[in-house]
């Protein structure tokens, strides 16, 4: 098989080792004569991987004892819901910083179930930017600040993160998480889907923070409550076990190559190549604010939408998938995650080159 060069926003690229790693053991795992997929999570076969990912998981970041880990269904998007519905405390507002599509739906969400404070709202500047984390602060009622840190669609990632004091940080990291070493003892909440740098789509991540817990809302239905799911180590009910098992061994392909300090050379030097094709050029415009560029997520535009077509249709004649910007702003995007190989992206930066020579 040739495979394809893939660019695709989420679901996306997976390392090769892992897809045949999970080809391999499909039928039978480990010799147990059945596969991980048909094991009961309430045995010990799925136990012990679940440990192991878990484990894995907190190693790479570097998460201290004070926080929960694990696994939900229902994509990131449920926890648009579910933050507000814990901590969004009544006679409290919420800060949310408005930074683009994922953030601001979040915030849409929250809006529906409480009062929403919005420190920053990027509307003006049509969603390119992101303030200084130093100037940020909540507001005096607040139950938690929430940003995202990579806006996978605008294109733009927090270089540094806000010091919130007493009042709790959450964070969406859907796009950039295992991108770079992260001081996970900023935040109260971190969470994000899979799909994008760490397996199949189906599970998110939670990382809780127990004192967070203190400061819930009462009278939670069953699923909606993180308190019973961090009781129960995420095993509540039945949770994405293929996803789950596909993360784990992605883990595994992260601290081969050199943990979160390894992933972010490569995405320093992945987006590097493309930022510097887009920049040398006049045919190619980075439409973000050079200083919150994301190095996960490289969006850039060509001087009209009929090249910008003709790029797409062009590219994908040459193997290269996923270059169309999403439908609600349009443009080009090349998303970069962790097991996207650096000659793809060479060989997109060469496709640009050529590209220009022949429409510029
Ligand atoms: C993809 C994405 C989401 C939504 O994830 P789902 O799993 O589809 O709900 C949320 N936030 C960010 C930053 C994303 O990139």
């Amino acid at each position: 098989m040739e495979r394809k060069k893939n660019y695709f926003a989420g679901p996306s690229v997976m390392p090769v080792e892992v897809l045949e790693q999970l080809r391999d053991q499909m039928v039978e795992y480990n010799n147990q004569g059945l596969s991980m997929i048909e094991a009961s999570h309430r045995g010990g076969m799925f136990e012990s991987m679940y440990d192991e990912c878990l484990a894995l998981f907190r190693e790479l970041l570097g998460i201290s004892d004070e926080y929960d880990v694990y696994f939900l269904g229902g994509g990131a998007t449920l926890q648009f819901t579910m933050i507000p519905m814990n901590f969004l405390r009544p006679g409290t507002v919420a800060d949310y910083i408005r930074s683009g599509t994922w953030a601001n739906k979040a915030a849409d969400d929250a809006e529906k179930l409480g009062k929403v404070n919005y420190y920053y709202d990027g509307k003006a500047n049509k969603y390119t930017s992101l303030p200084d984390a130093k100037q940020v602060k909540p507001s005096a009622n607040s139950s938690y600040l929430y940003l995202c840190s990579n806006e996978t669609i605008g294109g733009i990632e927090w270089q540094d993160f806000p010091d919130t004091g007493s009042v709790p940080l959450i964070g969406d990291m859907s796009s950039d998480i295992f991108s770079r070493p992260v001081d996970v003892n900023k935040f109260d909440m971190i969470y994000g889907g899979v799909q994008k740098n760490l397996g199949p789509a189906g599970a998110t991540f939670i990382i809780m923070k127990k004192s967070l817990l203190e400061k819930q809302n009462s009278n939670l239905t069953a699923y909606m409550d993180y308190k019973l799911h961090s009781k129960e180590k995420g095993l509540y009910n039945t949770p994405p076990v293929f996803s789950i098992w596909a993360v784990k061994l992605v883990l595994e392909w992260i601290k081969k190559n050199g943990g979160t300090e390894g992933m972010q050379k490569r995405a320093v030097e992945k987006s590097g190549i493309l930022y510097k094709t887009i920049d040398s050029s006049p045919f190619f415009k980075s439409p973000v604010d050079p200083t919150f560029r994301s190095k996960m997520n490289i969006v850039f535009r060509l001087p009209n939408e009929e090249l910008e077509e003709q790029f797409v249709n062009e590219a994908k004649k040459q193997g290269m998938l996923g270059l169309k910007g999403h439908r609600s702003v349009g443009g080009l995007r090349a998303s970069l995650y962790n097991a996207l190989p650096t000659e793809d992206v060479v060989a997109l930066a060469e496709f640009m080159k050529e590209f220009e020579r022949k429409n510029g």
